[in-house]
């Protein structure tokens, strides 16, 4: 009887767990023939998340058939509602509204994340974000309508909630992108505003980059405002834990993600993130046969004692390792355990260029132009899908592959 894998979603580490599973599948000799490889999400694409804080929003989702038809990955346009571990099968919902039950042998998780939204008033209601495309584009077209507005300190105002990596970002090409919105309308009033509750900018960034990026903010004409809290948001601006009141119709909020609440249905150990506790392998030690990868995984990535983030950098390696891995433990071949010691970090500082660091102590090694090269060719190529040619992709979908040299 065929076996089948399945890998829920095609975001960085689904569509590279389908890739690295279809490779170790050919390379198994005869005993992958006749494994079912599919991959289910809600569109056969690749959402490039680490971009959606751009001004335009293009080409942020390539389409994957191609790619997918290449290396003999199936794609089932669907969500996945439920998991049953005990009983090896899924229950799916396709676009249509139809619902079917689908069986696995093995099972990739790669479901991804979604904002974290805390119960602050008026965040559903009026708060933006450059979370999924749909959000980025909803942003997109709130500020272009934002011309057709009186001019009021409201109208001329954005306000970045979270001064985390996704904020920063944000806010640093906001300046230049409201001017640009507003055109003749805008005069000199405009005012974009980084509000975190961290007594310093870019908390998880750490203190040794701090200054380079509070120097760029303030070139770019951001400004940032730490130790204060979002305590309200209604379609007139924000109020802070300070008691302030700023004026705004653009709040953007950026503060947090969480992983995909079908992990929840993932017996075993949860992060605070909601992740599940890998094995060194990937695996979901108490469900068995299911791996789990990307932003849904705790998993270490060195013997340090240091934990992937939820980035597309660990995600592309993830990917790579759950999807040999469920393959190999199919076919009985020896496993491959996750492993991730170079970590780097790419900021995106809009005008002013951006920030290239080194290590888990975020050490600068390129700032400015410098550093706005190397964040433009992560975002334009490294990212973004292969061609759609078997031998080029077997060369690339190894688990031992390394994305940052
Ligand atoms: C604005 C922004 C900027 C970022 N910048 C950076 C950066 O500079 N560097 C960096 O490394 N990372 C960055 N990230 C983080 C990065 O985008 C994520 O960590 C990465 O996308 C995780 O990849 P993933 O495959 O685990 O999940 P995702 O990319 O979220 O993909 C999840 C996939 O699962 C599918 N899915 C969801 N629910 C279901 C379901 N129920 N059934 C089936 N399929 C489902 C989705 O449709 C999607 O295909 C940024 C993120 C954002 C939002």
């Amino acid at each position: 009887m065929s076996k089948r894998i399945v890998i829920a979603g095609s975001g960085f580490a689904g569509l590279w767990s389908a890739l690295s599973a279809a490779r170790a599948l050919a390379l198994g000799g005869g005993a992958g023939e006749g494994v079912e490889l599919v991959v289910v999400s809600p569109t056969p694409t690749l959402v490039v998340r680490p971009r959606l804080y751009e001004a335009v929003i293009e080409n942020m989702d390539p389409d994957l058939s191609a790619l997918f038809a290449a290396v003999g990955v199936r794609h089932l346009t669907a969500r996945i509602e439920a998991i049953h571990t005990a009983e090896h099968a899924l229950e799916i919902v396709a676009s249509d509204g139809t619902r079917s039950r689908l069986n696995y042998d093995k099972f990739v998780l790669a479901a991804g994340s979604t904002l974290f939204r805390p119960p602050v008033p008026g965040i559903a209601e009026f708060a933006f974000n450059v979370d999924q495309l749909d959000d980025a584009r909803v942003l997109d077209a709130h500020l272009a309508s934002l011309a057709h507005r009186p001019a009021t300190p409201g109208r001329n105002t954005v306000v970045i909630a979270g001064g985390g990596f996704t904020g920063i970002e944000t806010a640093a090409e906001m300046p230049d992108r409201l001017r640009k919105a507003l055109g003749d309308t805008a005069g000199a009033a405009i005012r974009v505003v980084v509000i975190e509750q961290a007594a310093g900018i870019g908390p998880d960034l750490g203190p040794v980059p701090r200054p380079v990026i509070e120097a760029a903010l303030a070139e770019c004409g951001v400004e940032i405002l730490t130790g204060t809290a979002v305590t309200g948001i209604d379609a007139d601006g924000v109020t802070t834990s300070a008691g302030e009141r700023i004026a705004s119709a653009t709040v953007v909020w950026t503060a947090g993600a969480r992983a995909n609440a079908l992990t929840a249905q993932i017996p075993g150990e949860h992060d605070r993130f909601g992740r599940v506790h890998a094995d060194p392998y990937l695996r979901a030690p108490q469900a068995p046969d299911v791996f789990v990868t990307g932003d849904v995984a705790h998993a270490a990535t060195d013997d340090q004692g240091n934990v992937a983030v939820m980035s597309c950098q660990h995600a592309l390696s993830l990917g790579r390792v759950a999807g040999h891995n469920a393959a190999a433990e199919l076919l009985g071949l020896s496993l491959h355990p996750y492993s991730q010691p170079k970590y780097v970090t790419c900021l995106d500082l809009g005008p002013w260029g951006a920030l290239y660091t080194e290590g888990w102590d975020r050490q600068v090694r390129l700032t400015g132009q410098e550093g706005k090269n190397l964040k433009r060719e992560i975002n334009t190529k490294w990212i973004y899908p292969p061609a759609a040619d078997r031998d080029v992709v077997f060369a690339i979908a190894n688990p031992d592959y390394v994305i940052v040299p």
